[in-house]
């Protein structure tokens, strides 16, 4: 995948959201509740709903389908329900509504229409901005045909099994595990380490996603091998706030208490409103599925990354949970000791033909 098609998606939730004390409730929403909604299709833990038009339908057909997956690949990990939750595709239904029917959030999805809609009028507007009236229609119809393979490739990107679960694995993690928790300086995600935020989304994504990143491992480790990966990751600021932006101007102030906001950005725009490159960026995501990958390759432990969680929610370090956790154990030790194991991990690992 080239970096000027690469978009990255990132869920921001304001860092207000967080209620002390929320108890989750018992009930997920359901569409029996939300008559209002033109389709709706539950799950066994949340309900989809979309617009009638515009293939709204099968869309929210194949989401419902990508959630119910996501919810049994969560449970299997993690070892808790998901919190009842919403998606909504193509603002079909405002958000109140679907937390008052029980959704603690509700996660703002495009539909690939939506999606395909949105790149062209981006493109009717760039062209619209630079030439004459009279000159719009056909220089637009150009501009399409030229820009209509790097379009298919970033609708695809988006289309992929995961990227969904991904998302909801965000909003999951931080309510199953965080959601009486202080969130502190924190600025990403809850108020766990950034690259943990990102592990239990990447944990969601299905095969060929995270195929695409062990390859992407290879190139990352290749230019730049470190003797301290570990435990640069560990302290490592989300890329997207590592040079201070926060939530509220990432998103224009659209994230707000009522849950979060996915942004979808191009490089360019990424690299505008973060002042990070974006393959920076999709390094950091990189690097924390081979620190999964390297903790499963090396105590075979499914439920460490889960420990490590519940030892940070109750107060610990992790330089107490390498030592003293059995899978912490096996890694070192220490930070130290499992930046060590890690090289040596990394090493052979990207040695491998992919
Ligand atoms: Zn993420």
């Amino acid at each position: 995948m080239s970096i000027a098609g690469l978009a990255l998606s990132l869920t921001l939730a304001s860092t207000t959201v967080i209620t002390e004390g929320i108890q989750l409730p018992a009930a997920p929403p359901r569409c029996a509740a939300l008559a209002a909604a033109p389709v709706c299709r539950d799950t066994p833990h949340g309900v989809i709903v979309g617009p009638a038009e515009g293939g709204g339908e099968a869309a929210v057909i194949l989401a419902a389908e990508e959630a119910r997956v996501a919810e049994q690949t969560w449970t299997s990990i993690f070892g808790i329900d998901p919190a009842p939750y919403a998606v909504v595709l193509d603002q079909a239904l405002p958000s109140e509504s679907l937390r008052a029917a029980g959704a603690l959030r509700v996660l703002p999805w495009m539909s690939l229409t939506a999606r395909r809609t949105m790149m062209e009028q981006g493109i009717r507007d760039a062209v619209a901005g630079q030439v004459p009236a009279s000159q719009v229609e056909a220089l637009t119809a150009a501009a399409m045909l030229q820009a209509a393979p790097q379009m298919q490739i970033s609708l695809d990107n988006s289309a992929q099994p995961g990227v969904m679960a991904h998302e909801l694995g965000h909003i999951w993690y931080m309510l199953g595990f965080w959601a009486d928790a202080p969130q502190g300086d924190d600025r990403y995600g809850s108020p766990a380490p950034d690259w943990l935020d990102e592990a239990a989304a990447v944990l969601m994504e299905r095969e060929a996603l995270t195929e695409a990143r062990r390859a992407a491992f290879h190139k990352v480790w290749a230019e730049a091998p470190r003797l301290d990966a570990v435990s640069e990751l560990m302290a490592e600021v989300h890329p997207a706030f590592a040079s201070g932006a926060s939530v509220e101007t990432l998103t224009n102030g659209a994230a707000s208490a009522s849950g979060p906001v996915v942004m979808m950005m191009s490089g360019e725009e990424f690299q505008r409103r973060t002042g990070t490159d974006i393959g920076a960026a999709a390094a950091f995501y990189t690097r924390v599925r081979a620190f999964v990958d390297f903790m499963e390759a090396r105590t075979g432990d499914h439920q460490a990354v889960v420990r490590l969680t519940t030892h940070l929610r109750a107060g610990g370090t992790v330089a107490d949970w390498f030592a003293q956790d059995p899978a912490g154990v096996v890694l070192g030790g220490s930070v130290a000791a499992a930046d060590s194991a890690f090289k040596v991990w990394a090493d052979i690992a990207t040695a491998e033909p992919t």
